[in-house]
């Protein structure tokens, strides 16, 4: 018996690691198709003011619906767009997407915020930044102050000068940028000031842990930053009435995180479910 289940499990694993390999390989290829037949859809994940009781903004999320897989996260598809380099072609779709979505939402009086788009190392090192973020905001004549881009420590320390150049021609046009999972990048702390950026993200591994005096040290310390550079800042991942309250008494006013509201397609966020649960401060409505 001992030795038949043995035998079984060195199997199993062999067909694991197998069915891993092969599985990055199918979505490799079927992303390239994917993109033509639109099988890519956005959704959004509020963010809110805990103080004023109102959204602050959204952050605009890639969902690829996979036919046979179903949905696949970007956490798995993101690393592959970005080693096939369809990354820069997908974010140019994206803020053509996120800007047309923003300007309707702004004309129809549903929405007056900021929508963020999250930005790959690839986009800096294609040089095509500007250019397509010129391009999403002419031709759905959104204002430029109403998007914003997401950007990573790791982003802003790899090739810095090139990188900050690209990031002020954007802000030039009123672009807002802000600094994602801050706190877990190779650090750029050092220079956190040099860096043009309007608001810093505090990691969700901080606010996850944030029961602990140690973790509670460093979300403090984040805060304290950004009121010295007089930069905004958000917390994300919130999921508990625990995590808000104690973020909220330290001074951090913008929320993101199951507990407000999770990543949404547009007809949800335009019923304005999400504002239910943070209202009453129940997450039951979301789960
Ligand atoms: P991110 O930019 O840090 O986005 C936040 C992630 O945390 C999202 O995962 C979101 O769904 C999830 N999240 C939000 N609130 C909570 C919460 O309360 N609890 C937990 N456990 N998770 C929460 P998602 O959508 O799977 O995206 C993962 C990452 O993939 C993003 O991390 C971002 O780095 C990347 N990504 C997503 N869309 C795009 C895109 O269009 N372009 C690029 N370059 N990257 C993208
Ligand atoms: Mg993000
Ligand atoms: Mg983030
Ligand atoms: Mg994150």
């Amino acid at each position: 018996q001992a030795k038949a289940s043995g035998k079984d499990k060195t199997v199993f694993f062999n067909a694991g690691i197998g069915g891993q390999l092969s599985r990055k390989m199918e979505l490799e290829k079927d992303l390239r198709l994917a993109f033509e037949y639109g099988q890519f859809f956005i959704v959004y994940q509020p963010k809110w003011n805990a103080r004023s009781g109102e959204e602050a903004g959204f952050e605009a999320l890639l969902r690829w619906r996979h036919p046979e897989k179903g949905i696949v996260s970007p956490g798995e598809f993101i690393p592959i767009a970005e080693e096939t380099g369809l990354i820069v072609p997908m974010t140019r779709w994206m803020l053509g997407e996120v800007c047309r979505q923003n300007k309707s939402w702004h004309d129809e009086g549903l929405f007056r915020v900021c929508i963020s788009v999250n930005m790959s190392y690839r986009v800096f090192e294609s040089m095509t930044l500007f250019d397509m973020v010129d391009e999403a905001l002419r031709s759905s004549g959104l204002p430029g102050k109403m998007l914003e881009l997401e950007i990573t420590e790791s982003i802003a320390m790899k090739n810095m000068a090139i990188t900050l150049s690209q990031l002020q021609r954007v802000r030039d046009l009123g672009v807002q940028v802000s600094m994602d999972d801050f706190g877990t990048g190779h650090s750029s702390l050092g220079r956190l000031d040099e860096i043009p950026v309007d608001t810093l993200k505090i990691d969700q591994s901080f606010v996850k842990s944030s029961n602990l005096a140690s973790k509670q040290a460093l979300i403090v310390g984040i805060i304290g930053i950004a009121r010295l550079l007089d930069l905004e800042v958000v917390a994300e991942g919130v999921e508990t009435e625990e995590q808000a309250e104690f973020l909220l008494s330290r001074g951090c006013v913008l929320m993101q995180g199951y507990y407000y509201g999770r990543p949404m397609p547009p007809k949800e966020v335009e019923a304005g479910k999400w504002r239910i649960g943070a209202a009453t401060g129940g997450t039951a409505e979301m789960e």
